[in-house]
């Protein structure tokens, strides 16, 4: 279900060419369901009259350490009148949101669906996303309706994400991870933000364009572990922020502002107590406060530190992502890019477009 209800089939959206990108890190587990999954899914979207066949499917592997790769190049000899995998091998792990794009931009389809690999992400919601892209949308979010299987632990601290980004301004669709549709004008718009540290879920929303939602339930993870361990959850959370939102240096001008009002209060204090003549021997507020301030610049100093290693990571223009080898079945024209950088040229070749 996407909230548009009144939609009509566009003029001038015919059959699209749909690819499919899945970021892929240590997956061996559950690339067979995976495979097994997107069989009669790719099948559905031609039969049914909603993608020409066939189905682009392509699996990037984000430089994992078993047998992810040898099974998606395996697969991609194997052919299928609904579905050509194709396999992208990044050069080492990059992390998912470097993966995902590296896919995306690689991608051919005029409609590019991008999920997860543990099938938390019910494929079948890709029919109603192309449902919702034939009535208009560029770019239209999955969003999970329950999160009844992942753990109390998983949900808390999703909720505390969400509400912690908004906090500080940067506008996410709730309950989205990176389950979402994107016609080729929408990519040729993400081509163009050439930032270093992506965020995808942040930066898909400034895109803009006409969107939707399909909501679909969340299922536990098919096989394997989460990519997504605490730490790499609170990193997301902070490279979400700083990336997107300069709230924080504000909020430090504020509470520097706030501690100086409060020690021109407490000297005020102090002036009064010794004209009465009640003088303590102040030992403790000044340790207190000398501990408190040193603590607050330290904090401070350490903001400022994210936004100045933004700004020197974003100012060396590296490659976001490299390219090792690239898996197809049999006689594509395309030859393998060793070590070559595909995002640049892409984003350049696009920024022509616009
Ligand atoms: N992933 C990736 N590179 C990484 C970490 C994860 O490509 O460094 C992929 C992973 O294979 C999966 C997706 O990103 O397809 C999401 O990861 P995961 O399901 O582990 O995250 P969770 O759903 O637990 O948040
Ligand atoms: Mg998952």
């Amino acid at each position: 279900m996407y909230l548009k209800p009144d939609s009509q089939i566009v003029p001038g959206r015919g059959l699209p060419r749909v690819s499919i990108v899945i970021p892929c890190f240590n997956e061996e587990a559950a690339l067979p369901h995976l495979l097994a999954a997107l069989r009669p899914l790719c099948a559905d979207m031609v039969e049914s009259g909603r993608a020409i066949a066939p189905v682009e499917v392509l699996l990037v592997d984000d430089g994992s350490r078993d047998a992810t790769w040898d099974l998606i190049r395996a697969a991609a000899e194997t052919d299928d009148a609904t579905l050509r995998l194709r396999g992208l091998k990044l050069s080492r792990n990059h992390g998912h949101q470097r993966a995902l794009l590296a896919g995306l931009m690689t991608a051919k389809g005029e409609v590019v669906i991008s999920m997860d690999a543990d099938l938390q992400d019910d494929p079948r919601a890709a029919l109603q996303m192309l449902d919702a892209w034939r009535g208009g949308a560029e770019i239209v979010y999955g969003q999970r309706s329950a999160r009844d299987h992942d753990s109390a632990f998983k949900r808390m601290t999703a909720r505390g994400f969400y509400s912690v980004m908004r906090r500080f301004g940067v506008n996410l669709v709730p309950d989205h991870a990176d389950y979402r549709l994107m016609s080729r004008k929408a990519l040729n718009v993400l081509a163009r933000f050439g930032e270093e540290n992506l965020f995808l879920r942040g930066v898909v929303p400034l895109i803009g364009l006409e969107s939707a939602i399909v909501t679909y339930e969340r299922p536990p993870r098919i096989a394997g572990e989460t990519k997504y361990p605490l730490a790499k959850m609170l990193g997301l959370a902070i490279e979400g922020i700083t990336s997107f939102s300069v709230r924080p240096l504000r909020m430090i001008t504020w509470a520097g502002l706030g501690m100086a009002a409060l020690s021109m209060a407490y000297l005020a204090y102090a002036l009064g107590a010794w004209i009465v003549g009640g003088t303590v021997r102040g030992w403790m507020s000044m340790i207190v406060s000398m501990t408190l301030l040193g603590g607050m610049q330290m904090f401070a100093l350490g903001v400022i530190g994210e936004y100045i290693g933004k700004i020197y990571t974003e100012t060396k223009r590296r490659p976001r992502f490299i390219v090792d080898e690239i898996a197809e079945p049999h006689a594509e024209s395309v030859q393998p890019m060793r070590h070559e950088t595909v995002d640049r040229a892409a984003a350049r070749r696009d920024a022509t477009v616009f």
